[in-house]
């Protein structure tokens, strides 16, 4: 157990990567406050295993990241509920695929502000405590869309390069304060996210959900398979230790090959 007595929070943690993530840091002994939307009875379950299976506590907070206020409020909640928040996970995030010129304005907003700006609010308000305790590990989901484009994707590609710079700057900014902060960049995780899309395509396609995993597969990996959710549970793991000291302002592809090309 290496994160005994640290303090998690993972936005978008009630699904797909950020719970796998959120259990990855409770099994090495860090308490986890777990975000997002889902069946209140589901999530309250969630959470008892997760303390019970571990044996640390695990809170629960349904903040809505598309509103700043909630977003930094959230933080402040984590913090009053175990004392600090020493690792920041910013995870949340939605999709929604379409040409520019039929991109609804409303989607734009809502991704910016979901997978974006939220980010910029978590790190705000979590910032001065890791200065002040000297250690701290901020990790931002972006994604390979964070690194190259593909299309019908505008409001997520610009969102997620977004979330590479902003994880620069603040690398720059608390390089010397004890605080890494680093940007993972998957390629394709089957996850509801993604299952979502496999199903549109399978749709307009008259194909089926498995056709087309391995045509997405395809088209963008040179590695056809999926990355496991637990495996970058295992990447932020490793980027919350004491090897991954130096490790700032990175983007961290896990996306089988797929900026290599
Ligand atoms: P998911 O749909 O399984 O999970 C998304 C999570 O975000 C859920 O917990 C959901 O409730 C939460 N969420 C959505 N809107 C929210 C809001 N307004 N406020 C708070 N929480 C909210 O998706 P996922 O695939 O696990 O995606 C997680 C992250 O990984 C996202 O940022 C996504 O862009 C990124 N990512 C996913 C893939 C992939 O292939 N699945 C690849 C690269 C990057």
């Amino acid at each position: 157990m290496t994160l005994t007595r640290r303090s998690a929070l993972v936005t978008g943690s009630t699904s797909g990567i950020g719970l796998a993530i959120a259990r990855a840091l409770a099994r090495e002994g860090a308490n986890v406050m777990i975000n997002g939307f889902g069946d209140a009875e589901e999530i309250a379950a969630l959470c008892r295993d997760l303390a019970a299976e571990f044996g640390v506590e695990v809170d629960y907070d349904g903040a809505d990241l598309s509103d700043p206020a909630a977003a930094a409020a959230l933080v402040r909640t984590t913090q009053a509920r175990f004392g600090s928040l020493d690792i920041l996970v910013n995870n949340a995030g939605i999709q929604f695929v379409a040409p520019i010129e039929e991109f609804p304005a409303a989607r734009w907003d809502a991704i910016i502000a979901i997978n974006l700006s939220s980010v910029f609010h978590t790190m705000s308000a979590a910032i001065p405590s890791m200065k002040a305790r000297g250690w701290g590990r901020i990790i931002n989901v972006a994604s390979a869309h964070g690194l190259v484009a593909s299309p019908f994707k505008v409001a997520y590609v610009a969102a997620k390069h977004g979330v590479v710079g902003a994880t620069k700057v603040a690398a720059i900014e608390l390089a010397n304060d004890g605080v890494t902060v680093n940007a993972i960049c998957p390629g394709w995780v089957l996850t509801p996210l993604v299952e979502r899309q496999l199903q549109d395509r399978a749709r307009d396609a008259g194909t089926d959900v498995l056709t087309e995993s391995g045509l997405m597969l395809a088209e963008k990996q040179p590695m056809h398979r999926f990355t496991s959710p637990e495996s970058i549970g295992a990447m932020a793991v490793f980027l919350c230790s004491e090897a991954a000291s130096t490790i700032t302002g990175a983007p961290l592809s896990i996306d089988g090959g797929w900026v290599a090309q």
